[in-house]
Parts: structure tokens; sequence; C-alpha cells
């Protein structure tokens, strides 16, 4: 989808801080970070939101959780821990509509809500 941000992250069209990237996913640093680790991972491809998901896509979605495991241990967060958050639509805080999870640590993390 020609007008998504991320869709151009992922094609190298619109900068960003890459910190991982395979055939399927990027991942790369939040412009407005959050936490001392704020990093967003997305599949390639362009899925509006987690409820588009289909039973294809489960391999993926496996993957993109493997792929926020390595780069979490990349970030040194394996024995310290991280959170991986996924917003979903409107009332789930979603703005930009294509999939990602945030992979956020460094910091405690607090109550959600
Ligand atoms: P959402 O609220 O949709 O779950 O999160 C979208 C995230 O994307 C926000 O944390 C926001 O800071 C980040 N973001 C939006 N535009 C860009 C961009 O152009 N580059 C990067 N690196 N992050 C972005
Ligand atoms: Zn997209």
């Amino acid at each position: 989808m020609s007008d998504c941000i991320f869709c151009k992250i992922a094609g190298g069209e619109v900068p960003a801080e890459i910190v991982y990237q395979d055939d399927q996913i990027v991942g790369f640093k939040d412009i407005r970070p959050v936490a001392p680790v704020h990093i967003l991972l997305i599949p390639r491809k362009h899925i509006p939101d987690l409820t588009a998901i289909t039973p294809e896509d489960a391999e993926l979605i496996g993957r993109l959780h493997l792929a926020a495991v390595k780069v979490a241990a990349d970030q040194g967060l394996a024995e310290r821990g991280f959170r991986l958050v996924n917003n979903c639509k409107a009332e789930g805080g979603q703005v930009v509509y294509h999939l990602h999870f945030h992979l956020l640590g460094g910091r405690q993390m607090r109550t959600l809500g």
C-alpha cells in the first residue's frame, strides 16, 4: 500500500533506524520512544490491524514473535524482561494501520490501561 508509512519504511523509501530484518519481518526504533528500548516489529506484508490476520498468516505471526524475542535478546532484555504490545483499532489506541508490535523495555513496566 503506497501511502502506508510502515510499508515505506519496510521498502526503504522512508528512513528508520532498522535493528532487524529478514524476508518477512522488519524491526525499527520508534520515532517517539516511551521506554529506553522501544522497537516496532512489522510484517513486510501490509496487514491493517490484528483483526485482519487469517490462518494463512499463522506462520508469519509466529515468526514475528520469534523476531521480537531475538531483538529483545540483542537489546539485553532476555533476562530482565520486556513488554510486547499490539494496539488494535480505535479503542486499542492504534494510530498507524499497518500491523505492528511494540517491544518495550529497559525500565519497569507498570499496569496496563
Ligand atoms: P500505534 O499507536 O499505532 O500502536 O503506534 C504507532 C507508533 O508508530 C507510535 O509509537 C509512533 O511513535 C510510531 N511512528 C509513527 N510514525 C513513525 C515513523 O515515521 N517512524 C517511526 N520510526 N515510528 C513512527
Ligand atoms: Zn503498510
